[in-house]
């Protein structure tokens, strides 16, 4: 496909550039290099809580409705319900846990049964609603004291809190805290009785949801999707929660959730009960999909159902979200809309693939696979990496690099853009223009090329606009580094 792009001369004076090679993007946080001001309904909103912020103030429930609406919509069926600061917030047992008992609680089977609705009765009976809640569940008080996650092997995990304990990082494992996960292995997968079986062991020693994710945030590998169907399987036969860990993929991997794609979603039958979201989005949460394999059995099926729910568990809090971010979060959601990023992140991958295959071509030094990831998450070879001078996200240990583009580049979208842009007649004029700027505003390139670390010191090359972060092995590696 081809697509209209300026030449880079011509681009030196206007404010987006065609590509630039910050395929770091602070580890995917950022999803456009002009965030929200496409969208003129979160603009405007900005714009005034500048100039009257009690008037904005006047319509934060209007304001957390329309983002509710324009989340359940964009993201076909769930829910936003909890908010929080991290990803690393969210997945955490007791958190899990509770937001499971207030689904199952203020349920249809509970709110609409006068002999157990607290808002039909006089005299609540919260003992006899818990038993209820529990049978319902399948829990007993192991879920509730001790509660854990069931975690599939190769999740990113958590910085900290219980899932730190299996981090890749070991600066990750030394913070974990809390009872360990519960740990499915791809062997488990083998058949169906293996991982029921698993799934069982796992329900008894008190784990109350288990979560995966579907591409790994470390190196980009793919989730057989028929070992996510036999998970799906599983976790129904089982009576367990299925959480999709979407923080890096929603949006970003060719539909607006990963587990949304064909391959995975299939008939739509049997599927997760919650996703993880955060990142890019701008706020971090669990959003509940009501037609879940698990929650299902809760029985909501009207929308009225559903928002009294998720009232009575925002309502524990003083703001479910601060008004800044929810602004920033609306505008996000709003420009992915109309921008179609989950198209767009597919078209992105495909031409970063055409572009990597074909420069990798009749290179004889490489073996083994040289492009893993979905849609515009794509992971090369660390080794590999060097030679194309960008910044890419590292995990300290892998031996991947993590190309997170953003999606609104003029140039992502075509193999020979890229080429051209990156590596071919156009790239040092791209740059040199960032060095300009760069200067002009006392600032430097932000990542660490070698290792992703966002502390870079003066010792930047201004030619390729990549820079290290001083350590001693980072240093050495960035000093051999052949301009372009
Ligand atoms: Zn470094
Ligand atoms: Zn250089």
């Amino acid at each position: 496909m081809t697509v209209t792009v300026k030449t880079a001369s011509e681009e030196v004076h206007s404010a987006e550039v065609p590509l630039d090679h910050d395929f770091h993007n602070a580890w995917g946080a950022i999803y456009s290099n002009s965030a929200f001001i496409k969208d003129d309904r979160a603009r405007q909103v900005w714009e005034e809580y500048t100039v009257n912020p009690m008037r904005v103030e006047q319509q934060y429930h209007l304001l957390l409705n329309e983002y509710t609406d324009r989340f359940r919509s964009f993201f076909q069926g769930y829910w936003p319900n909890t908010f929080h600061a991290h990803v690393s917030d969210v997945l955490n047992p007791t958190t899990i846990a509770s937001l499971i008992l207030h689904a199952a609680s203020t349920c249809p089977l509970v709110v609409e049964d006068p002999a157990l609705s607290p808002l039909l009765k006089d005299d609540p009976q919260p003992e006899k609603l818990q038993q209820f809640v529990w049978n319902l569940l399948g829990w007993n008080e192991t879920h509730i004291k001790t509660p854990k996650l069931a975690i599939v092997d190769g999740i990113y995990g958590s910085g900290y809190g219980p899932l730190a304990h299996s981090s890749d990082e070991w600066e990750y494992r030394i913070l974990g805290s809390g009872l360990e996960s519960f740990y499915i292995s791809r062997n488990d997968f083998m058949t169906e009785e293996k991982l029921l079986k698993k799934l069982i062991e796992a329900k008894q020693s008190g784990c109350v949801a288990v979560v995966c994710d579907l591409v790994n945030a470390s190196d980009g590998s793919i989730f057989p999707p028929e070992y996510f169907r036999l998970l799906r399987v599983c976790c129904d036969k089982v009576r367990m929660c299925l959480l999709v860990d979407e923080a890096m993929t929603a949006i970003r991997c060719g539909a607006p959730l990963v587990s949304k794609r064909p391959e995975y979603f299939e008939d739509g039958s049997n599927q997760p009960d919650m996703i993880a979201f955060g990142k890019g989005m701008g706020v971090s949460g669990v959003a509940i999909n009501y037609k879940g394999l698990m929650m299902r059995h809760m029985a909501y099926q009207k929308e009225e159902q559903i928002r009294l729910s998720i009232s009575f568990w925002r309502a524990m809090v003083t703001r479910p979200i601060g008004i800044p971010v929810l602004i920033g979060a609306l505008g996000t959601l709003n420009v992915a809309v109309a921008e179609n990023w989950p198209a767009r992140s597919e078209q992105i991958g495909k031409a970063f693939r055409e572009f990597i295959t074909r420069h990798t071509k009749n290179d004889d030094t490489l073996e083994g696979e040289i492009c893993r990831g979905l849609g515009a998450f794509i992971a090369i070879p660390r080794e590999m990496n060097r030679r194309f001078n960008v910044m890419a996200a590292f995990r300290r240990q892998g031996s991947w690099a993590r190309w997170i583009p953003k999606l609104n580049m003029a140039a992502a979208v075509d193999s020979e853009a890229i080429e051209r842009y990156l590596i071919g007649f156009d790239a040092k004029l791209l740059r040199r223009k960032m060095t300009e700027e760069a200067k002009h505003l006392g600032t430097k390139p932000l990542w660490c090329c070698i290792c992703g670390f966002d502390q870079t010191n003066d010792d930047w090359c201004r030619t390729c606009f990549i820079a290290n972060c001083g350590t001693e092995s980072c240093a050495k590696s960035f000093s051999s580094h052949k301009c372009l």
